[in-house]
C-alpha cells in the first residue's frame, strides 16, 4: 500500500494509465562528436513532426479545427530554416548537447517576442514553448502528456497535472487521480474534488512503482493506492464505496433544505466555480449564488486570449443562469499553479510570490480593462460582484477601483447599459489584508477569506509541496485569529464577509466558523451538502463559546484534537 495526501474522498478502482510529463529545462552536456549529435537533433525532430502529423490527422477527424490549426502552427515551426540553423550553430560552436541547443535557440526568439510591444508577437512565445514539448521526449526518451492518449476507462498516475492538463483530459473516461507532487489545496486537488473523482496526491516515486493497466484501488479520503489487489481486498473496498454512495445519495434530499442553523440563523451557502461544468452542479445541488468564479479557467489551454465578446458571454450566461442570485466573479488570477500559456509568463522561482493575480492585472491595462468591460456590460444580466485577487496593500486596491471606474464610465458614454450597483470587493488572502482588516473595510464593499493562500502565506508552507504539507494546516491558532480579525472588522462595519477557501468546505470546521460569526460559506458544488448537513447542527450561542475556547489553545494539533473530542 501507498500512503499520500488525501484530496478527493471516495473509492476508485480500475487500471492504471501512467502519465510521465515533459521535462521543463534541459541539462547542459558537452559532446565530442557533434555531427553525430547534429544527426540526432534531426532523428527527434523528424519524430516529432510524425507525432504532430498524426495529431493533426487525428484532430481533423475529430471536427477540432481550432486544434489542428494550432498544431499546424507548430509543425511550421519545426521547419523554419532560422531557427534549425541557431541550432546547428549552437551545437557545432559551442559543443553543446542537442536538447540545451534547441532550449538556448527556442529561449533567444521567446526573448524577442516576449519583449515585443504587439499583443500578438507576445501571445506567439507559448507555441515556441509547446515545440519545445514536441521535440524534447525523442531527444530526451521521456513521453510528455499526450493530450489524447487515454481511450478507456482509467486512473491517472502522474507525477504532476497542473489545472490546464486537467482541463484538457477527457475526464469522463477518468475514474480517479494519482499524483506525486502537490498539496490538498493545489487547484488540481480542487478539481477532483468538484469532479466527485477520487484522488491522492503526495505519493512518492508512484510512476515509477506502477505499470500502464496494473489494477489500482484509491481510497481518496484516507489517501492510500493500493497495487494490483488481491480480490478479496477489492470485494472489500466495493462495499465501501457502496456505502460511500449511499451515504452521498441519503445527503441529496438537503437539496430544497435552507441552510439554517438549529437556532434559525440563514446562513448563505455559495458554491465555487470555475470550468462550465461546475455551474451545473452549482445549480443541480441548489447553491444560493456563486461566492467565486474563477475566470483564469476561461484563460487556459489556448493560443490566444479570450475576446472581450467572449468573456461577456461567459460571464452573461452565468448570471443568467444564477436568476438574480448574488455572483461573485473574480478578476484574472494566474500564476502560482495555474499557467496561461497565451499569457507567456516567464518561469519565477517563486511563482506564488511573484508577477500574478492583481499584479499582472495592474501592469496590463488591456487585458484588466477587457475583463472589466466584459464583467460591467455583462451586469445587467443579474446580481454581479467583482473580487479582486491577490490584494496585498490598499493602493493596489485603490488602483483596481480606479481602473474599474473609467471602464464603467467610458461604457457609459458609449451609451452602453450597465447594472446600477456593483460591488467591489477583495479577497483576503495575503496576511497584511488580514491585519489591516480594520482600514480595508472602510474601503471596499465585501470581503472574501481565501484561506488556501492565506494559510500558505501565514504559516510559509507552499501549498504544492507534498513534503511540507503536514505543516499546512487550516487548524493553527495563527490562521484562526486571522480569520476572525477578518470577520469582526467587516461585522463592525457592515461590509459582507465569506469565506471561498476550501477551509469552508471542510465539514469539522462549520461550527467553528460560525462560532466565529461567519454567515456566508462559498464552497465546491460537491461539497454543498456536506456543509449545509453540517450547518443544520449547530446552535449559535453555544458555537460562539466553542470557538473562544478553540482560540485559546495553543497549537494546531491542540485545536484539532480540541474540534474533535468536544462535540
Ligand atoms: C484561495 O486562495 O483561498 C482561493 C479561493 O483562491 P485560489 O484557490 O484560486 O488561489
Ligand atoms: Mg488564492
Amino acid at each position: 500500500m501507498y500512503t499520500g495526501i488525501p484530496a478527493s474522498p471516495g473509492i476508485a478502482i480500475g487500471k492504471a494509465l501512467v502519465l510521465t510529463k515533459k521535462k521543463v529545462a534541459s541539462e547542459k552536456k558537452t559532446v565530442t562528436d557533434v555531427t553525430a549529435e547534429k544527426n540526432r537533433f534531426h532523428q527527434a525532430l523528424n519524430a516529432a513532426k510524425a507525432k504532430l502529423d498524426q495529431l493533426i490527422g487525428q484532430a481533423y477527424a475529430e471536427q477540432q479545427k481550432e486544434t489542428a490549426a494550432i498544431l499546424e502552427t507548430h509543425r511550421l515551426i519545426l521547419e523554419d530554416p532560422d531557427l534549425l540553423a541557431k541550432v546547428e550553430t549552437e551545437i557545432t560552436e559551442k559543443k553543446v548537447n542537442a536538447e540545451f541547443a534547441l532550449e538556448k535557440a527556442l529561449g533567444f526568439y521567446i526573448e524577442l517576442l516576449a519583449g515585443s510591444d504587439n499583443a500578438y508577437f507576445q501571445e506567439r512565445t507559448a507555441d515556441l514553448k509547446d515545440v519545445l514539448s514536441y521535440v524534447n521526449p525523442f531527444l530526451t526518451g521521456e513521453e510528455e502528456i499526450d493530450p489524447f492518449p487515454i481511450k478507456g476507462k482509467c486512473i491517472l498516475v502522474a507525477p504532476e497535472l497542473t489545472p490546464s492538463d486537467t482541463a484538457r483530459l477527457p475526464l469522463n473516461l477518468v475514474q480517479g487521480f494519482i499524483t506525486e507532487s502537490g498539496g490538498p489545496t493545489s487547484h488540481t486537488a480542487i478539481i477532483a474534488r468538484s469532479l466527485e473523482l477520487p484522488a491522492v496526491v503526495g505519493v512518492a516515486r508512484i510512476t515509477a512503482e506502477v505499470k500502464n493497466d496494473d489494477l489500482l484501488i484509491i481510497d481518496g479520503g484516507e489517501g492510500t493506492v493500493l497495487v494490483n489487489p488481491a480480490p478479496e481486498t477489492v470485494e472489500t473496498y466495493r462495499k465501501k464505496e457502496r456505502a460511500l454512495r449511499a451515504e452521498r445519495e441519503a445527503l441529496s434530499a438537503l437539496k430544497n433544505a435552507p441552510a439554517r442553523t438549529k437556532d434559525g440563523k440563514t446562513i448563505n451557502l455559495l458554491a465555487n466555480i470555475g470550468e462550465p461544468w461546475e455551474l451545473t452542479k452549482a445549480l443541480e445541488y441548489g447553491a444560493d449564488g456563486i461566492g467565486l468564479y474563477r475566470t483564469e479557467y476561461l484563460f487556459m489551454n489556448r493560443d490566444t486570449l479570450p475576446t472581450e465578446e467572449e468573456q461577456f458571454e461567459a460571464y452573461k450566461e452565468v448570471l443568467t443562469k444564477m436568476e438574480g442570485k448574488p455572483v461573485v466573479i473574480r478578476t484574472l488570477d494566474i500564476g502560482g499553479d495555474k499557467n496561461v500559456p497565451a499569457i507567456g509568463l516567464a518561469p519565477e522561482s517563486n511563482p506564488f510570490l511573484g508577477y500574478r493575480a492583481i499584479r499582472l492585472c495592474l501592469a496590463d491595462r488591456n487585458l484588466f480593462v477587457t475583463q472589466l468591460r466584459a464583467l460591467y456590460r455583462a451586469s445587467v444580466y443579474g446580481q454581479l460582484r467583482i473580487m479582486f485577487p491577490l490584494i496585498s496593500s490598499i493602493e493596489e486596491y485603490r488602483s483596481a477601483v480606479k481602473i474599474a471606474g473609467e471602464v464603467r464610465l467610458a461604457l457609459i458614454k458609449e451609451g452602453r447599459q450597465i447594472g446600477c450597483h456593483v460591488p467591489l470587493g477583495i479577497m483576503v488572502e495575503v496576511p497584511s489584508v488580514a491585519l489591516l482588516a480594520d482600514v480595508f473595510a472602510k474601503e471596499v464593499d465585501f470581503f472574501s477569506i481565501g484561506t488556501n493562500d492565506l494559510i500558505q502565506y501565514t504559516l510559509a508552507v507552499d501549498r504544492m509541496n507534498e513534503r511540507i504539507s503536514h505543516l499546512y494546516s487550516p487548524f493553527h491558532p495563527a490562521v484562526l485569529r486571522l480569520i476572525k480579525m477578518v470577520i469582526d472588522h467587516a461585522r463592525r462595519e457592515g461590509i459582507e464577509v465569506s469565506m471561498c477557501g476550501e477551509m469552508a468546505g471542510d465539514p469539522r470546521l462549520t461550527r467553528l466558523l460560525i462560532g466565529l460569526g461567519l454567515q456566508s460559506f462559498s464552497v465546491s458544488p460537491s461539497s454543498l451538502w456536506t456543509v449545509k448537513k453540517e450547518i443544520m447542527k449547530v446552535k449559535t450561542k453555544p458555537a460562539k463559546t466553542f470557538a473562544r475556547k478553540v482560540l485559546l489553545q495553543s497549537t494546531a494539533a491542540e485545536i484539532k484534537e480540541y474540534i474533535e473530542t468536544k462535540a
